[in-house]
């Protein structure tokens, strides 16, 4: 028995936890699973890589990109575009290898519509209060970005529902583990046999 690879979308709100969780599960791969690296114009920060964080890209480059149809979904994330390459994804899923994703709501939603049978989890933090903590302890933002950035929450939640999986970011390991446990069940499902 054979079948097509699944494609697997890690979204949830800003500071959630998504990228640490994203490479902690990368760190020791679950066999046949392949990350897809995003395109985005914003700057590399330290320590990023070039193909393995992001395809790092200009503003005119992108616009090229979706012009020519060669992304699967994009959006404008905090003032900077980010794409999801469309050929990598289809290709690795037709010839039978599930792919992850590590993209924003908006871009989980749109993918949605081109792939209902992709596997949609939502990464919640404890409370909105931790999330706070959280986009205020890495530093990134100013505090009026985190301010926004909060603010988007509840519109953000409410999208819960579209989303076939929930796991709570209270522990990273154990965030993981849950994401490892749903691509395994999803890989026994009798409807995705061929
Ligand atoms: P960061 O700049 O912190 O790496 O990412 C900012 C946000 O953009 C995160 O929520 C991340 O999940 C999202 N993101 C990364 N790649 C993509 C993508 O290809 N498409 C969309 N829609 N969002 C992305």
């Amino acid at each position: 028995m054979s079948r097509k690879g699944i494609l697997f979308v890690i979204s949830g709100p800003s500071g959630v936890g998504k990228g640490t969780l994203r490479g902690k599960l990368m760190e020791t791969p679950c066999e046949d699973l392949i990350y897809s690296v995003s395109t985005t114009t914003r700057q590399p920060r330290l320590g990023e890589i070039e193909g393995r964080d992001y395809f790092f890209t200009d503003a005119d480059t992108f616009k090229s990109l979706i012009a020519s149809g060669e992304l699967l979904e994009w959006a404008v994330v905090y003032n900077n575009y980010y794409g999801t390459p469309k050929k990598f994804v289809l290709d690795n899923l037709e010839k039978g290898t599930d792919v992850l994703l590590e993209i924003d709501i908006q871009g989980a939603l749109k993918i949605k519509n081109v792939i209902p049978d992709g596997v949609f989890i939502f990464v919640l933090p404890p409370s909105v209060e931790e999330l706070g903590k959280r986009l205020n302890a890495r530093g990134k933002d100013s505090q009026l970005e985190i301010e926004r950035r909060l603010a988007c929450y509840d519109e953000e939640i409410a999208h819960l529902d579209k989303y076939d999986y929930m796991v709570v970011n209270d522990n990273i390991l154990e965030a993981a583990e849950k994401i490892r446990a749903i691509i395994t069940a999803e890989r026994c499902r009798v409807r995705r046999m061929q």
